[in-house]
């Protein structure tokens, strides 16, 4: 006869193993290399004096939220560059306004949408993060937000993008256009010497979009994605697009599930155009870019259209690529 306690036993060591079986397609086989090479990347030229900035962190062991949040914080202060933070073209109604997000290898998240008068929101994505019960903070209550956490209201529409304004109000015609290098998000992701992914994100959005709008870059699973068991992605390109299949999210279980970097970014740009297809829209006029890496530190890239460059920097140097890309 067997014991009542021998039946038990065995009982519950069928449901743990049962429960240890791994879901069909889901098999998790945390990669995790046995020396982590680091690597920095980022879109767009700009992204190459980005990653110089973030490698100095990287280089003195410093974490990778640390070094992409110091290197996007570069793009963000520069006023020529008139797609992010200071000096970003802005809305129609003539207003900068921001977006950014940022996030580690253990889930930890931090945005800000529609932010105005602040030079860093990546900052204050991260102070977000940090320092306050939530996630994201939009608007009003965003700048409210960063004020009391000592950041400074500043006036970020500069001379010559309040002229680019004025100039587009003869017209108010609303065209975004691909690949202009200055219409552009500045999307970080990078791998340290300890092996811990980060990204960020930071942009002021498509000029002369409707006050309000909220692009791809602030919103975690879109324009960004961290996964420490598996890698990082961020995007680029027409944020509407992007949404509309969850891109950098897509892109990590697509590497979760066994692609490399680049396979898995081209995956995530053939589903969008296959909603193109189904909504019988064209492509012509848009452009989307993703990068990723995976925790090996191996990357790649793909891109809708032409056009598309992103910088890579490790030990080895810092160069910029041309992306693959799906049509012509
Ligand atoms: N993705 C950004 C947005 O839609 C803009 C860009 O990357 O060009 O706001």
């Amino acid at each position: 006869m067997v014991a009542r306690r021998t039946v038990i036993k065995t009982g519950a060591s069928a449901i743990l193993a049962w429960l240890a079986k791994p879901l069909d397609g889901w098999a998790l086989e945390p990669k995790v290399p046995a020396v982590p090479k680091p690597i920095i990347l980022s879109t767009w030229k700009f992204g190459l004096q980005a990653n110089e900035e973030a490698w100095k962190v990287i280089e003195k062991n410093g974490n990778s939220l640390d070094a992409v949040e110091q290197g996007v914080m570069l793009v963000e202060a520069d006023p020529n560059e008139r797609s992010v933070g200071y000096g970003g073209r802005p809305d129609r109604d003539g207003n900068v306004t921001l977006d950014a997000c940022i996030m580690d290898h253990n889930a930890n998240i931090g945005s800000v949408a529609c932010l105005q008068h602040i030079v860093h929101p990546i900052s204050v994505a991260r102070a977000i993060m940090e320092k306050s019960p939530h996630v994201m903070l939009v608007g009003d209550g965003a700048l409210k937000f960063a004020l009391e956490n000592g950041f400074k209201k500043e006036n970020l529409l500069t001379e010559a993008s309040e002229k680019e304004w004025r100039e587009w109000l003869k017209t108010s015609e609303y065209k975004p256009i691909v690949n202009i290098e200055n219409h552009d998000t500045i999307g970080m992701i990078a791998l340290d010497t300890k092996g811990n992914l980060a990204g960020a994100c930071t942009t002021s959005g498509m000029a002369f979009k409707l006050a309000g709008r909220v692009g791809d870059s602030p919103i975690i699973g879109a324009g960004l994605y961290v996964d420490g068991e598996v890698g990082a992605v961020t995007a680029t390109g027409h944020g509407e697009e992007v949404i509309r299949v969850v891109g950098a999210h897509l892109v990590i279980e697509m590497m979760r599930q066994g692609k490399t970097p680049k396979k898995a970014c081209k995956a995530a740009v053939e589903l969008i155009k296959r909603k193109f297809d189904l909504r019988q829209k064209q492509t012509k006029d848009t452009q989307i870019g993703f990068i990723a890496i995976n925790n090996l530190g191996e990357y790649g890239a793909f891109a809708l259209r032409k056009g598309f460059y992103y910088a890579v920097k490790d030990a080895t140097g810092n160069k910029l690529y041309k992306a693959d890309y799906l049509v012509k």
